[in-house]
């Protein structure tokens, strides 16, 4: 960090910034997480200086030994933890994970069926603005009234649209997700089965969420949320898939150039420390933490979108709420809270003032917070829920938290 202060004065004020906004905030959004010390140095690392086209023994640049080194274990501890037979570790975002995943599946105009964005699924299972919703011919399902997967329903719709691709997986939904039911219903409707673990890969990784590795043609992943590595993406599937749909070259030289091997060394240490037997307590922790939290909030009467959470997120429904997701996501800012306003199911509202506001545990949860932790940041949300006038008290609140918990 001292190298960036004498080279770029503004860059190291923004950071120095970052860090004292991550200190004084309680973090929130469900996509986020606190990455070690050593995860954080591998990005930092010289192996941001190599260009390494290709995979590992077989790459168009020379001096590759080191990062071939690198790729192989990211890939060999990938596979152990995920107990699958072939991985990509390339994937820049979860975003590229799908475009190359619907490279390697489907072509342009090709019917696939997704879960609706406004009902918790993500941009790129087929957002009319993304890559997935205009280059094919999108049909989504939804959650039930309860907020659930009605599963009759995605299969009525799958045996009457007959898509060549059904994905599984969502941004914003609070329970388990039966992949075996999608594959049924799959293999019923002549379809290819992908799964979208990113959200909640980190507890698939601890056995506390099945796993789709059974079930799915293909699984795509990011590494940053639940599962605590760095910013990047991942395709896992079993040895005749990866051979029949060859997510390698759909990878590069298909939608992809040079990996970020720094980026993968990262993905490396992740999977290190996620194969550590600490891995399995920390996830379940998120999940203790995110029931603590849901019932707190619940119990202080907010409405919870489905009344509670399997995983480590849940949506607070604010339809009977004077305030908006828009503008709970700023109140809540004010008293340095951190979260997302999201869509609920049938929300009336737009999708940029939306009637929900999203929240997760995995980032608190690095930060060392439990249960009881979470039935303050209950009452603190639901103060400011309830006026505008409570943001100083539930600031005071959250002082409190974050003298109890200092991060570095
Ligand atoms: N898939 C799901 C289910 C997600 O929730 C996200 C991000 O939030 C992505 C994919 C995209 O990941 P990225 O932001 O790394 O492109």
């Amino acid at each position: 960090f001292d190298e960036i202060k004498k080279a770029d004065s503004e860059i190291a004020e923004a950071i120095t910034s970052e860090m004292e906004r991550q200190n004084s905030h309680i973090e929130l959004i469900a996509s986020e997480n606190w990455v070690s010390k050593a995860v954080m140095a591998a990005m930092g690392s010289p192996l941001t200086n190599k260009y390494a086209e290709g995979y590992p023994g077989k790459r168009y640049y020379g001096g590759c030994q080191c990062v071939d080194t690198v790729e192989n274990l990211a890939r060999e501890r990938a596979k152990e933890l995920f107990g699958c037979e072939y991985v990509n570790v390339q994937p820049h975002s979860g975003a590229q994970a799908n475009l190359a995943a619907y490279f390697a599946l489907v072509d342009p105009g090709d019917k696939v069926l997704g879960m609706n964005l406004d009902h918790g699924g993500h941009l790129t299972h087929g957002s009319p603005v993304n890559f997935s919703g205009k280059y094919f011919n999108i049909v989504s399902y939804g959650v039930n009234a309860d907020g659930v997967i009605d599963y009759d329903d995605v299969r009525e719709i799958a045996l009457r649209e007959r898509p060549k691709l059904i994905i599984a997986g969502a941004s914003a939904y609070a329970r388990t997700i039966d992949f075996k039911r999608f594959r049924g219903i799959a293999d019923e409707a002549g379809a290819y089965l992908m799964v979208d673990m990113a959200h909640i890969a980190g507890l698939v990784a601890a056995g506390l969420h099945p796993s789709p590795i059974p079930y799915a043609d293909v699984v795509t992943t990011t590494t940053h949320k639940t599962l605590r590595g760095p910013r990047g993406g991942m395709i896992l599937c079993n040895r005749e898939a990866a051979d029949k749909f060859n997510f390698d070259k759909a990878i590069f030289p298909g939608t992809q150039g040079g990996p970020l091997e720094h980026v993968i060394a990262g993905k490396a240490v992740c999977f290190k420390e996620a194969l550590e037997p600490a891995f399995k307590a920390y996830q379940q922790q998120i999940i203790d933490n995110a029931q603590a939290l849901c019932r707190g909030l619940m119990d202080r009467g907010a409405r919870i979108v489905s009344g509670g959470t399997d995983n480590h997120l849940m949506l607070v429904d604010l339809s009977q709420e004077e305030v908006t997701g828009k503008d709970l996501e700023r109140r809540l800012d004010d008293a340095r809270i951190t979260c997302n306003k999201n869509t609920i199911p049938n929300d009336p509202r737009s999708p940029f003032v939306t009637s929900g506001v999203r929240l997760g545990t995995p980032a608190v949860t690095t930060r060392g917070m439990k249960e009881e932790d979470m039935d303050v940041i209950a009452e603190a949300i639901v103060l400011v829920i309830k006026s505008e006038d409570n943001i100083e008290k539930a600031k005071e609140i959250v002082a409190g938290l974050t003298k109890k918990y200092p991060l570095c």
